[in-house]
């Protein structure tokens, strides 16, 4: 019975010698932890080449009308799935609970429902005065939350940051006569429910904000462009304020990017100005940290974002970058630039893209934004 000796035999050596392997490999896993493996092991290496290896299938490359148009249907259809399901619609209904009077403007408190369960405060500033409806903007505050966007500071240091990088322009626009319309951002201030950890001077929510949406087949971003197309029927409904017809969006930083995406969703805006977001995914958000509610699921697989942004061109769109903004590199605002530059110009409106490249970090500049404004939305 050789082989039933040689198994009785074995067997013991065999899960003695397993033993010894695991020990040796789990101790010499640990000993050989700083100098590791002489194989690629880190993330980042892993990072580095799998994005360097993806192309986005929906770049554009349109050389006529026809390509451009047939481009713009494909990438839109891409873009509506990737930014999520949304919530169900309901009826309007508008609850105004403030009323404040300002030297050139009225700013109101109102919540606008936007779904079963959800109403988002908004605060809506109109010019003294009107003697005809006027442009309607939608403001989108960054990651700072709503106070500085319009313009309320606590302390000194904090009036003085809205002031060099003039957060407030809600408050701006206002007094140049425009219709505004601040919104408090969905997982900030008194929307916030989950505090996100490690931050302590405001309210906020965008960890579970994103990880919620997402395991409901929704984004972040959807369901906050999805609150300012509701507050966009507000505006609407605003005729003798507002001429429907010319609403547009502003926003700097995570507003930005929102700014960014709200035309995709919703024709009816018809400007936009884009601040402290556009570069390209892979100089800004892949490789630099952000909070979470800045990465879209997979859209570097299809898009950059010259191509979200040309999705709507020809409309009007002003690109706001400092040139020293760290988190949104100039180098990759510049590049986008000039494919758009390339984009309208094929569609015959090269004026309509528009770059503020100003000297500065990451900011909102007004800059160019009257000029911008007049020459696209006056009478
Ligand atoms: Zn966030």
């Amino acid at each position: 019975m050789p082989s039933r000796l040689s198994s009785r035999l074995l067997l013991p050596l065999v899960r003695q010698t397993m033993l010894v392997a695991l020990m040796t490999c789990v101790s010499a896993s640990f000993a050989d932890e700083p100098d590791g493996p002489d194989v690629p092991h880190k993330v980042e290496s892993s990072f580095q080449q799998l994005v360097e290896s993806v192309e986005p299938s929906h770049a554009w490359n349109a050389t006529n009308l026809a390509e451009h148009r047939q481009w713009q249907q494909r990438l839109e259809g891409v873009m509506k799935e990737l930014l999520g399901r949304m919530p169900e619609r309901v009826p309007q209904q508008v609850k105004w609970v403030e009323k404040e009077r300002f030297d050139s403007f009225t700013r109101h408190k109102i919540y606008v429902q936007t779904e079963a369960a959800y109403w988002a405060p908004v605060y809506y500033f109109v010019p003294h005065d009107l003697e005809r409806p006027r442009p309607a903007i939608v403001c989108l505050h960054g990651h700072s939350g709503i106070w500085p966007y319009i313009g309320h500071a606590e302390t000194d240091a904090e009036r003085k940051r809205i002031e060099e990088s003039e957060l407030d322009y809600a408050v701006y626009l206002a007094r140049q006569g425009y219709v505004t319309a601040a919104i408090n951002v969905r997982g900030w201030n008194e929307t916030a429910g989950h505090q996100d950890s490690g931050i302590k001077h405001l309210p906020r929510s965008c960890t579970h904000v994103t990880m919620d949406s997402l395991l409901l087949g929704m984004t972040p971003q959807g369901l906050r462009c999805w609150d300012a197309m509701r507050v966009i029927d507000f505006l609407q409904s605003r005729t003798g304020e507002v001429q429907g017809e010319k609403i547009g969006v502003a926003g700097l930083s995570g507003g930005g990017t929102l700014a960014m995406y709200l035309p995709i969703l919703d024709e009816r805006v018809r400007f936009a100005m884009i601040a402290g977001a556009f570069s390209t995914y892979r100089q800004s958000i892949y490789p630099i940290r952000h909070c979470i509610c800045n990465c879209l699921p997979g859209v570097m697989q299809y898009a950059e974002m010259a191509d979200v942004v040309g999705l709507y061109a020809p409309r009007p769109v002003l690109l706001i970058n400092g040139v020293d903004d760290r988190i949104f590199p100039i180098d990759g605002a510049r590049q986008g630039y000039e494919q758009l530059k390339k984009m309208y110009t094929l569609l015959g409106h090269p004026e309509r893209i528009e770059a503020d490249f100003f000297e500065g970090g990451h900011a909102w500049s007004n800059n160019k934004t009257l000029s911008f404004l007049e020459k696209h939305v006056a009478d």
